[in-house]
């Protein structure tokens, strides 16, 4: 089951979470490996796309915001696009937009920052949003304080943070085609939690900026939780890994986050959905699809699944309610 572990090193300003998605990982995957117009993800894509979703996870678990987290990747590569959204009650989807070949080793640049126009953004919109409000977003450069192209998501988000926060962060991220798991270091703010807030004044501000880079517990815990291999990550249970990082430290455990309060695959779509949207093309218009291919399909935006109706379903879209086959599975 997927789940997420909040924990705190007892009198440090060091704060940790770690999130292992498994069942809600794989059936975003499972959902795209089933939709026959795209097939399943390449391995670099699956690795990207864990790897955002846990990312997504963590961050929202991270802020006080009452609202969805959107993290994207806008890719001038072969990933046109990838999206990973996560919900207050920890709820989550991921999609991507894959064209042409690539590589199987393939790193972040190759993917998205082929010609160095590939763009991160963040965008928190809120819940309960006055009509005309505008979500907030940052963009994040893809490129480290060099120029250099940045290799890894990790990179990309721990500098985002940085900035946007003024808080140090240390997150180890890593995705196969079971899991997508990832581990986040953040030091707290000096004082109180105005910063995550948005409502600490300037002499707070002044105060995180100073201790950037400079704290001696939250470098020492840093430099453990880097150690996290790939593989480790991947492999090991969550109460090992603490143990195997942390075991000179103390920490404050909260109740771990599983089932339905834990991280969970969700998406709006459903096959109701798509039979209205059916309906509103027409009748003429369906009929022509079926027609050209034999059976209407289309698949979500947001998760990849993919619906089909064939001529007999498509039939019963625009029969009237009173007419149709008992049992059909459109009559709802
Ligand atoms: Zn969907």
């Amino acid at each position: 089951m997927s789940e997420l572990h909040k924990f705190l090193f007892d009198g440090l300003p060091v704060r940790g979470m770690i999130v292992r998605l498994t069942d809600a990982w794989q059936e975003i995957l499972a959902r795209r490996a089933s939709n026959t117009s795209t097939g399943a993800y390449p391995q670099p894509v699956v690795e990207l796309l864990g790897e955002m979703t846990a990312a997504a996870t963590l961050m929202q678990a991270n802020i006080k915001f009452n609202g969805a987290l959107i993290l994207q990747i806008f890719g001038d590569g072969p990933v046109k696009v990838a999206v990973a959204e996560s919900k207050p009650d920890l709820s989550l989807r991921a999609t991507a937009k894959v064209m042409g070949e690539l590589p199987a080793d393939a790193h972040l640049p190759d993917m998205v920052n082929v010609n160095n126009k590939g763009r991160c953004a963040i965008t928190l919109d809120p819940k309960d949003k006055l009509p005309g409000t505008t979500p907030y977003q940052g963009v994040v450069p893809l490129f480290g304080d060099n120029g250099e192209k940045l290799g890894k998501l990790s990179d990309v988000l721990q500098h985002y943070m940085l900035q946007s926060e003024q808080l140090d962060t240390t997150l180890v991220l890593a995705a196969d085609d079971k899991v997508a798991a990832g581990l986040l270091i953040q030091r707290l703010p000096v004082k109180g939690e105005g910063n995550l807030e948005g409502t600490a004044d300037k002499d707070h501000d002044q105060a995180n900026e100073d201790q950037i880079g400079r704290n001696e517990d939250y470098n020492r815990i840093s430099i453990l939780a880097s150690s996290l291999t790939r593989d480790e990550l991947l492999t090991l249970d969550v109460e090992t890994i603490l143990r195997r990082l942390f075991w000179e430290e103390k920490l404050l455990r909260f109740e771990p986050q599983a089932g339905m309060l834990g991280p969970r695959f969700a998406c709006t779509c459903g096959r109701e959905r798509v039979a209205q949207m059916i309906r509103g093309l027409g009748e003429q218009e369906a009929e022509s699809i079926l027609a050209e291919r034999g059976n209407i399909e289309v698949g979500c935006d947001f998760c990849g699944k993919q619906y089909r109706f064939d001529a007999v379903d498509a039939a019963q879209l625009f029969t009237p309610l009173g007419d149709q086959i008992p049992g059909s599975p459109v009559v709802q």
